[in-house]
């Protein structure tokens, strides 16, 4: 597998969330300056020159209807000229002009024209009804609009000739453009600006977590992160602040795992030791005090081997190094069997078993591992069922499946408590010392029963006892 090389400097600026929201940012700002100008340039005279169209068409309507309703005056006349700034002349129908308006500073088109071309632009409105030209030019005269109308009243009564140069195209594109030059600068001040900050806003959080998260590599387990900004970073925070509270559960439990495990190795140890050389050096010849001293020995080497047996069980278990293997087998069976087993401990110690689970019951599951689950919760039953030293193992048919059940009779577990009680290496206060355990029984017992797939939990109330329970599906 390739790794990806590490990147400095420039590189891994280049990769970072500031630059690449800032640059998409730019991106889009210019995008848009960009399309701006370029609507600009390709619709502004296409527009325009519809514009005037519209004009001289409603200048000479207007005209014509004056002239319909003999109100025309050459005060009208002139006002609308000049308003629209339009050069008009009105001829009546022998080319005799009645009005002239010349708005234009130099020369109109029409007012610039010969006798025979002003004749020639009424013969072809005569043939049209109405003539327009759009002469496209460089400059004022020569880029211009011609519109020659012949006015009907039943027959032709005279001509109306407006021409418009295209002068204002040029002071309206420049004025505007100067507009879109003022306004494309703000923008891109504004929006660098505005992405910039929007960069920072949106990087600053993360570059606190990451600042957080190196103190917690380095080990300082009080450091708090701090998303605040927007919720996904404070989720993150959230997160990440409830990861770094587990890791320092873990990190204290496993310091007690290792007092504890140290106390409870070092104490068999020393026994064994002890005897050994008891018996070395003095009950070596006396076979009674002998074996005594030998079964010590074996008594605190089993627990020895206990102990180490939970710790690499626990971690194959949580290595997922072991997997299940399934069998089929009647599991009622199995508990009374494993029941039977306890019968020393009721006769030599004065527990009472209480079993009661139906003849038989099929399940599927890893029988050795369901052994640990009964083997560890009555253990621990009875290792906390306190004076009334009573233990009832129940199992009973429930609609989700079947429900086991240890319960004791001891002290209980506090409603504080309870939740810790299936964590690893967890072990309450009070039975540290005088019950032999690791803590780690019920870690076991859980793994086992996620395993499988089966649902597990506890019910205790302090003075009165504790219930254990998982549920099995059958078949
Ligand atoms: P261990 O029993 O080796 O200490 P476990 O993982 O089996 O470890 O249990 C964890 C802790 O849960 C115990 O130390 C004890 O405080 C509590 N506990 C377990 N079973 C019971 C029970 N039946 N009644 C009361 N407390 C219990």
């Amino acid at each position: 597998m390739q790794e990806d090389k590490p990147r400095t400097g420039l590189r891994r600026a280049m990769h970072s969330v500031r630059f690449t929201v800032w640059i998409y940012f730019a991106i889009f700002i210019v995008s848009i300056v960009i399309l701006m100008w370029i609507t600009f340039i390709a619709t502004l005279e296409s527009n325009y020159r519809k514009r005037r169209n519209e004009d001289i068409d409603t200048v000479s309507e207007y005209i014509v209807s004056q002239i319909s309703a003999g109100s025309l005056t050459g005060k009208r006349l002139y006002d609308l000229a000049y308003s629209y700034d339009m050069c008009l002349i009105l001829q009546d129908r022998y080319g005799l002009t009645l009005y002239s308006y010349d708005v234009s500073p130099e020369h109109c088109l029409i007012h610039g024209a010969s006798a025979s071309e002003l004749a020639e632009y009424r013969r072809l409105a005569d043939e049209n009804g109405i003539y327009r030209k759009e002469n496209l030019g460089t400059d004022l005269i020569t880029d211009n609009m011609l519109y020659v109308r012949s006015i009907k009243q039943g027959s032709t009564i005279g001509y109306l000739m407006i021409n418009t140069s295209m002068e204002p195209l040029e002071s309206t594109v420049g004025m505007i453009r100067a507009q879109l030059m003022q306004i494309t600068i703000a923008m891109l001040i504004l929006g660098f600006g505005i992405s910039i900050f929007l960069s920072q806003l949106i990087s600053t959080p993360i570059q606190r977590i990451t600042l957080s998260a190196g103190k917690l590599g380095q080990g300082d387990h009080n450091v708090v992160f701090n998303g605040k900004g927007y919720n996904e970073t404070e989720q993150l925070a959230q997160t990440l602040n409830f990861a770094s509270e587990e890791i320092t559960k873990i990190d204290t439990m496993r310091r007690d795992l290792m007092a504890n495990i140290s106390h409870d190795l070092r104490t068999p140890l020393t026994m064994v030791k002890a005897y050994a050389e008891m018996i070395r050096d003095l009950s070596g010849d006396d076979p009674v005090k002998r074996d005594e001293h030998l079964g010590i020995i074996i008594e605190e080497s089993d627990r020895l081997a206990a102990l180490v047996n939970d710790i690499l069980d626990l971690t194959k278990l949580e290595n997922g190094a072991e997997g299940l293997s399934l069998e089929e087998f009647d599991f009622s069976e199995r508990i009374r069997s494993i029941m039977s087993r306890y019968t020393i401990l009721a006769e030599r110690d004065g527990y009472h078993f209480y079993v009661s689970v139906p003849e038989h019951t099929m399940i599927k599951a890893d029988p050795i591992k369901f052994d640990q689950v009964i083997y560890n919760l009555i253990n621990n039953a009875v290792n906390y069922s306190g004076e009334g030293k009573e233990i009832y193992v129940t199992a009973v048919k429930q609609e989700q499946g079947t429900e086991i059940a240890i319960t004791d009779t001891g002290p209980g577990i506090s409603k504080e408590l309870l939740p810790l009680i299936f964590d690893r290496y967890y072990r309450a206060e009070k039975s540290k010392r005088e019950v032999i355990g690791t803590g780690l029984g019920l870690s076991i017992v859980k793994q086992i029963l996620i395993m499988h797939g089966y649902e597990f939990g506890v019910r205790s109330e302090e003075g009165t006892g504790s219930t254990f329970w998982f549920r099995v599906k059958e078949g």
